[in-house]
C-alpha cells in the first residue's frame, strides 16, 4: 500500500529545492533565447486582481488557453514563475507533430463510436497555430514538412500504416513515403532506412511563438504575469491563486506548469515524470552543406523508442536534440552527450562550431495520456505531453477552455483515463522509470 503522507511530504520537499533553484529565472541560453522577437517584460503580480479564469504557467498549454479564452470575450489572469515560454515551450525542438499520444487507448477505451472526432483532433493543434500566426502576425520561422526516419529495416513498415490511415481518412493534405535510397539522397546521410513525411506538420521557433500569442492574448486584454512563482491555491466557490505578493481570485483556475510544477501535491504529485531532452545548435552551415543534409527544410525524427530529432534554423544552424534523460539529473555537459549522436548521422560535420547548448524538461506520463482533471470542480489541470506537445498543447488549450466555460465532452474523455501513479517519492518514481527506459533504449539499440 503507498504511503500517501510521505509521498506528499517527499514533494513539497522538492518544491522548495524547486523554488530555491529553478525559479524566477531569465530564459535558459539556448539558440531561441539569442534570438527571440521580444523580451518580455510583463509586472509581477502585487495586490488583489479578480478574473473570470486564473491560468497558472505561460508555456503553450497557458498560453494557448489564456489565449483561446480572450477570444472568447472572458477576462483571464495568465501568471507565471519565470518568463513567458521560460519552460519546455520555449526551449523544445520546434517540431510540430501531429497528435496527442494516447489517443488509440482513448479510441479502445470509448470504442470506434469516437474515431472520427478523435480523427478530427489529431490536427487541430497544428490548425490553431497556423491560423494564430497568420491572424496574429506571429514571426516564428513557420515551415511546412516533418519527417519520419527508420534507423532499423524493421521500422520501415511503419509508413505503409501511416499512410494507410491517411487514405481511409481522405487526408487532404501532402504526405509521402520514402524509400532508402531517397531518404539517403534527401539527407545526405545513410543512417536511414526510410521515412515518411508529412506537409500538415512542419516546424518553427517554439519561443517566438509562445511569446507572439503571449502578446496576442495580451492586446486582447489577457493581464500576464511575470516573475510570480504561485505559491498556494486557496480552494473555494472563488479559488485564490496566491504568489509572495499577490493575489487573482477567479472562478476557475487552469494548472498549466506542467513538469516545472509543484502546485497541489496531494492530487498531482507522481503522476507527470519530469524527463530531461537536451538540445545543441551548430553554427550557421554554407549553402553547399544544407543542400546536401536538408534542402527540403523539414524536421526529422527518428521513430525510436526514444528519439533522436533534429531540424535547420531559420538561419540555418542545424538544430540536433534527444537523449531523453529520467533519472533527473541532467549530464554534465550538454554538448559532450549530444555531439556523438549528431555525428553519428553525420560525421562530415565533424569540424563545425557548436554555438548553444541547452536543455529542457518534458512532463512524461505513465501511459503517456495527458493527465487532464479537476480539483474540487473549479481548479482544471493539463499536463503530461510526454515529449510531443507543440501541436498537443494547443489542442488542450482549446479544451481547457471549453471545460471551464461548460463544455466537457472532449475533456471528460481525458478527464475519464486511469493514469496509474507510482508508490514513494517523485524522486524513486523517476528511478523506476530511467530503470524502464533503459528497456527500450536497449530494444532501439537491438
Ligand atoms: C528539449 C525539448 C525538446 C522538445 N521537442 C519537442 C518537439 O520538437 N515537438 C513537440 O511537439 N514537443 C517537444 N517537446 C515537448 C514540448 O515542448 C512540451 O510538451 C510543451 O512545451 C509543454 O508545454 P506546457 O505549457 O505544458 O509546459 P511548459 O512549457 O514547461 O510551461 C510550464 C510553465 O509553467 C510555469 N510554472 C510552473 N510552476 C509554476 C508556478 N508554481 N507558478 C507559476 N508558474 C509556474 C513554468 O515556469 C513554465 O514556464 C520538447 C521538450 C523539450 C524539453
Amino acid at each position: 500500500m503507498q504511503n500517501r503522507g510521505l509521498a506528499t511530504m517527499q514533494y513539497q520537499a522538492r518544491a522548495t529545492d524547486m523554488k530555491a533553484t529553478d525559479q524566477k529565472q531569465e530564459h535558459t541560453s539556448s539558440y531561441y533565447a539569442a534570438t527571440v522577437n521580444e523580451v518580455t517584460d510583463y509586472p509581477m503580480l502585487q495586490g488583489s486582481h479578480s478574473a473570470d479564469v486564473c491560468v497558472v504557467g505561460a508555456g503553450f498549454t497557458g498560453v494557448a488557453t489564456a489565449l483561446t479564452l480572450a477570444e472568447r470575450g472572458y477576462s483571464v489572469a495568465l501568471v507565471e514563475a519565470n518568463r513567458v515560454g521560460w519552460g519546455a515551450s520555449g526551449r523544445n525542438g520546434g517540431q510540430i507533430i501531429n497528435g496527442i499520444s494516447g489517443l488509440e487507448k482513448i479510441r479502445k477505451k470509448h470504442g470506434d463510436g469516437i474515431a472520427d472526432m478523435l480523427w478530427g483532433m489529431k490536427w487541430r493543434g497544428n490548425d490553431i497555430i497556423y491560423d494564430r500566426v497568420e491572424k496574429y502576425g506571429i514571426d516564428c520561422d513557420l515551415k511546412s514538412g516533418f519527417l519520419e526516419v527508420a534507423p532499423k529495416p524493421s521500422q520501415v513498415s511503419y509508413f505503409e500504416a501511416y499512410a494507410e490511415e491517411r487514405r481511409r481518412h481522405d487526408f487532404p493534405y501532402k504526405y509521402e513515403i520514402w524509400d532508402r535510397q531517397k531518404t539517403c539522397e534527401l539527407l545526405g546521410t545513410d543512417a536511414f532506412h526510410g521515412g515518411f513525411v508529412c506537409y500538415r506538420d512542419g516546424h518553427l521557433h517554439p519561443l517566438n511563438l509562445c511569446i507572439g500569442e503571449a502578446r496576442a492574448a495580451h492586446t486582447l486584454g489577457v493581464q500576464i504575469f511575470e516573475q510570480s512563482p504561485v505559491t498556494s491555491i486557496e480552494h473555494g466557490p472563488r479559488p485564490k491563486v496566491r504568489t509572495a505578493e499577490g493575489v487573482v481570485e477567479a472562478q476557475s483556475v487552469v494548472l498549466a506548469g506542467n513538469a516545472y510544477s509543484m502546485l497541489e501535491p496531494k492530487h498531482l504529485s507522481n503522476l507527470v515524470f519530469p524527463a530531461g531532452s537536451y538540445i545543441i545548435a551548430t553554427e550557421p552551415l554554407s549553402d553547399d552543406v544544407v543542400n546536401q543534409i536538408n534542402p527540403l527544410d523539414v524536421a526529422v525524427c527518428d521513430v525510436n523508442e526514444v528519439v533522436d530529432y533534429y531540424r535547420l534554423s531559420a538561419d540555418k544552424r542545424l538544430l540536433y536534440g534527444g537523449a531523453c534523460n529520467y533519472s533527473g539529473r541532467d549530464p554534465a555537459s550538454i554538448k559532450t552527450y549530444i555531439l556523438p549522436r549528431m555525428l553519428k548521422v553525420y560525421p562530415q560535420l565533424k569540424d563545425v562550431r557548436i554555438d548553444f547548448e541547452w536543455g529542457g524538461k518534458i512532463g512524461v506520463v505513465l501511459n503517456r495520456i495527458p493527465a487532464v482533471g479537476r480539483i474540487n470542480d473549479n481548479i482544471y489541470y493539463c499536463q503530461g505531453y510526454s515529449g510531443h506537445g507543440v501541436n498537443a498543447t494547443h489542442i488542450m488549450g482549446e479544451i481547457m477552455s471549453d471545460a471551464v466555460t461548460g463544455t466537457m465532452e472532449k475533456f471528460d474523455l481525458f478527464a475519464d483515463m486511469k493514469h496509474f501513479r507510482l508508490p514513494g517519492s517523485q524522486w524513486l518514481g523517476n528511478q523506476i522509470i530511467a530503470l524502464g527506459m533503459l528497456y527500450y533504449k536497449l530494444k532501439d539499440r537491438l
